[in-house]
């Protein structure tokens, strides 16, 4: 469970608004999916870059707000989320190649949104049909004396087993998703080493096509660090797929 204990104040450099940030005291890693592009779906914590729009327009890193001393938070708002339809003009608007990263890193979970919604029409038809085949493939032979006795005699039920088929659609980006991924690999070079550029630089370099340098980058990341990303990421590179990918099958 996520739970928060009192505040940290902090204020923006652009016009002085105070803000709070609350301190957690537990944190819940919960999300209903997860993707090899690190979006997390229905996640407890935030998870976007920490771009932020403060109260006089500007756009700005919650990590740049600068720390105050006093605990007063009756005034203090927490700042306020980018929306999706906004952060074209994030990008545009964005003061330092920080922020600008940021803003594109949330831009191209959003583009790839409808993707994951094909993905997860596919994936149910796919599981439906697997599930319909065996069920037909295995039909319930109990006599109606055995079936009375329900609880020595259960009906045959379908598991999933590791080895049915699990594909993908194709996953083709538009010239947008293109343009803004390239845009983040020149704004990972202007603004250094993140800790999102170790697993992200792998992941976008793939979903561009860009196979070999997608393995460079896969050879820098440890695979202690992120062993699930680091064996999914390996096997669709040596596959040629450009997909992201749930982890959940
Ligand atoms: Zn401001």
């Amino acid at each position: 469970m996520t739970r928060v204990v009192g505040y940290q104040l902090t204020t923006a450099s652009c016009c002085g608004a105070v803000f709070k940030a609350p301190r957690f005291a537990s944190i819940s890693f919960f999300a209903s999916e997860i993707w090899t592009d690190g979006y997390l779906k229905d996640s407890l914590m935030p998870n976007d870059h920490g771009l932020r729009r403060c109260q006089c327009g500007e756009f700005l890193l919650e990590s740049g707000l600068v720390k105050l001393d006093r605990a007063d938070a009756k005034d203090a708002r927490i700042p306020e989320r980018v929306s999706s339809a906004e952060l074209p003009l994030a990008i545009a608007l964005a003061r330092t190649a920080e922020i600008k990263l940021a803003a594109r890193l949330d831009y191209w979970h959003y583009l790839n949104h409808p993707y994951r919604a094909e993905y997860r029409a596919h994936r149910n038809d796919e599981e439906a049909a697997t599930q319909a085949a065996w069920e037909a493939a295995n039909p319930d032979q109990r006599t109606e004396a055995e079936r009375l006795n329900r609880f020595v005699n259960r009906m045959p039920m379908y598991k999933p087993s590791n080895d049915r088929p699990i594909t993908f659609p194709v996953f083709a980006p538009t010239t947008q998703q293109k343009e803004n991924m390239a845009a983040i690999i020149e704004l990972f070079g202007t603004t250094g080493r993140t800790h999102w550029s170790l697993l992200y630089f792998p992941e976008i370099l793939r979903e561009l096509g860009r196979f070999d340098e997608a393995n460079e980058a896969l050879s820098k990341l440890d695979p202690k660090e992120a062993p699930m990303f680091h064996l999914v990421s390996a096997n669709l590179i040596q596959k040629r797929q450009t997909a992201p990918v749930r982890y959940q099958p």
